[in-house]
């Protein structure tokens, strides 16, 4: 398992795959832990690094990781064949706004996919997320470009941050969940999804 995770870390690095970094998954697991989380909905598998480590918190713990990048997909598959955890983590092979969720509910949803959907992809998934649900989102900073859009040349980075800018606000407006920001790592939130009333 630790090899693997190497292993894992060097692919990222040596083909450029945006895997979380170390200070924030190591937050998220005690979150999951903490939260006594069993089902999670992820939003960007990757290679399935992150999908992994919140499996690995506990024997219990179920992941359903989302990926539209083929090559990604497949060596998500075969690193999550190589830990053993077939029966914890479905990969699923498709754009995210396009999967059609049966009718489950997650106790946790990690949103860590294209950064200028961020909002679409809360909107969509939280209809599957359950009372007193998490719904947790990576790169918030965008290495520090965040909060400091109008200073960016590029168009498509000056949009890509506009984006997560307007996000954080959406966020801080939404009255159905209350979130947290964390200086953490590249930037995190998280969203407690507020009781209905009764
Ligand atoms: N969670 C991973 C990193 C994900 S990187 C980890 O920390 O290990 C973001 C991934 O989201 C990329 O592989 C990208 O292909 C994928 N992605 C981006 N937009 C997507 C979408 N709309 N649907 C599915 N996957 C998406
Ligand atoms: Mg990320």
């Amino acid at each position: 398992m630790k090899e693997l995770i190497l292993e894992m870390e060097e692919y990222a690095s040596e083909h450029n795959v945006p895997i979380i970094e170390k200070e924030s998954i190591t937050f998220i697991m005690k979150i999951i832990k903490a939260n006594n989380i069993k089902n999670i909905l992820e939003i960007g598998s990757a290679i399935g690094y992150s999908s992994i480590l919140m499996a690995s918190v506990a024997p219990d713990v179920t992941v359903t990781t989302i990926e539209r990048d083929e090559t990604r997909y497949m060596e998500c598959l075969k690193n999550v064949k190589k830990c053993n955890f077939e029966q914890k983590i479905t990969v699923v092979f498709q754009d995210a706004l396009e999967v059609n969720l049966s009718n489950v509910s997650y106790d946790m949803i990690f949103i860590d996919a294209a950064k200028g959907q961020y909002t679409k992809f809360f909107e969509k998934f939280k209809y599957f997320l359950k009372d007193g649900g998490i719904i947790i989102s990576d790169n918030l900073k965008f290495h520090g470009h965040v909060g400091k859009s109008s200073e960016i040349e590029s168009k498509n980075l000056r949009g890509l941050v506009t984006k997560l800018e307007d996000y954080i606000v959406f966020l801080k407006e939404n009255k159905e969940f209350e979130t947290n920001f964390y200086d953490v790592g590249d930037g995190i939130s998280v969203s407690v999804k507020k009781n209905e009333k009764k």
